[in-house]
């Protein structure tokens, strides 16, 4: 068979770059078969480089709440870019895209800008056990804080995808301190709080699991976290990176009313440009160098390029976040009742703008739940409706988004071809 033009790109990228690919999940490994090699995005539409046309719900793995190349957000960065793309020196828009932020976040009183999800939730822990003088650290298994050393312990996203316990290369030591709990279970994370008495810094948590497929949190689980942590004296950290201004214009602590002392963010914030960022109670955050002694830093943070592009994303939030949240809502009605109507055992989750589909029988509440699913289904469901120009994150432990480019029409069309493949899954699509 002749080879696509993705195909021989692929085969080009594998032989420079480890995988073929610029970050593990994009490699296809999970569902089979060869990466699209993508040249251009546009609303909820990505177009491949054999010319095909795909109804995106990858969107960058959450960042583009308004789609691809949304005309607010292009113009922000041009004029930007004609202006100096990064000074190393403070800029006003630091300060309007902080404000941006806390009105939407009120638990966050100071902020530090830095530039990927994996800084932000680095950073925060090292001021955690600034500020504590603690050294513990508890997260949850199956959730992804980044790929720094201290927290790829039973993450969640591609490291769930690839099947890894913990990476090697990450010295035992630096995850010797990382405590790891199911999520949604209050009475394990109070245990390990009474294990380690006086020495946990923090809780780390997705308050909206989204890196083992969307988990929402049950009923009372957040605030138990904050009564936990308050009472423990350790800090209460929501790992906001995927659900800030995602299942909520506000997050996850405005959607649940639970109000964590340091949050972080990325994604979202960054309008599709690279940031991250991390903040919350003045006191903390004090401790923030050069205000403070703990010492954090970045060459290209707060650059007035990424700053830009954030802006004109918050500026849109208002509208954007209900009509993306629409289109995930009517997706997941849309497809349960396909499900229903074909018999396929599956349960969908949608919190805000983002879903999961896990097939299986039983409810999915944390890691291990999550992982019973069948992702070798989830495979063929996801070349079957790649075939049909629908293109979901290639892996069952991603969540897949939604943006306010996805109208009316491509909801439908995505229902229709999730029931045309349900329908024959039996047969073996
Ligand atoms: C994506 C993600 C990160 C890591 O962000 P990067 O920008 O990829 O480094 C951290 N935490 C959560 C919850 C995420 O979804």
């Amino acid at each position: 068979m002749k080879q696509s033009k993705s195909e021989r790109l692929f085969d080009e990228a594998c032989r420079v770059l480890p995988g073929g690919v610029s970050s593990p999940v994009r490699g296809f490994g999970a569902v089979g078969g060869s990466p699209l090699f993508l040249e251009r995005g546009q609303g909820s539409y990505v177009y491949d480089v054999d010319g095909n046309r795909y109804i995106d719900y990858v969107l960058s793995y959450g960042p583009l709440l308004m789609g691809h190349a949304p005309e607010a957000v292009v113009q922000a960065i041009c004029e930007a870019a004609a202006l100096g793309t990064s000074f190393g020196a403070p800029s006003e828009k630091e300060t309007r895209l902080a404000r941006l932020v806390m009105r939407r976040m009120p638990s966050i009183e100071m902020i530090r800008f830095v530039n990927s999800g994996t800084e932000a939730c680095m950073s925060a822990l090292r001021l955690a056990r600034a500020y504590t003088g603690c050294n513990k650290i508890i997260k949850c298994e199956g959730h992804y804080h980044g790929h720094a050393d201290a927290l790829l312990r039973q993450a969640g996203s591609g490291v769930a995808t690839l099947g890894l316990q913990d990476s090697p290369g990450v010295p035992v030591l630096s995850i010797q301190d990382t405590l790891v709990v199911p999520f949604n279970d209050l009475d394990a994370m109070e245990r390990v709080l009474r294990e380690h008495p006086g020495d946990v810094a923090a809780i780390i948590v997705e308050p909206v699991a989204g890196n083992m497929g969307v988990v929402p949190p049950a009923r009372g689980y957040l605030q138990g976290l904050r009564a936990l942590t308050t009472a423990h004296r350790a800090l209460l950290i929501f790992d906001e990176v995927m659900s800030g201004f995602r299942v909520h214009p506000g997050g996850a602590q405005a959607r649940y009313k639970v109000e964590p002392d340091l949050t972080t963010l990325g994604k979202v914030i960054g309008g599709g440009l690279p940031v991250g960022a991390y903040g919350g109670r003045r006191d903390v955050m004090e401790w923030v160098a050069p205000k403070g002694p703990m010492y954090q830093a970045g060459t290209l943070s707060g650059n007035p390029l990424a700053m830009s592009a954030g802006i004109a994303m918050l500026e849109h939030l208002d509208e954007a976040w209900p009509a993306a949240r629409q289109a995930a809502r009517d997706i997941a009605s849309g497809v349960q009742a396909a499900a229903a109507e074909h018999g396929t055992p599956m349960q969908v989750h949608q919190v805000g703008a983002m879903f999961s589909c896990f097939f299986g029988d039983a409810p999915v509440s944390d890691f291990r739940s999550a992982k019973r699913c069948d992702a070798e289904r989830f495979a063929r469901v996801f070349r079957a409706l790649l075939r049909r120009g629908v293109y979901l994150p290639p892996s069952q432990f991603e969540a897949c988004f939604t943006s306010s480019a996805h109208g009316g029409g491509q909801v439908q069309r995505t229902v229709e071809a999730f029931g045309q493949v349900l329908k024959r899954l039996p047969l073996g699509v």
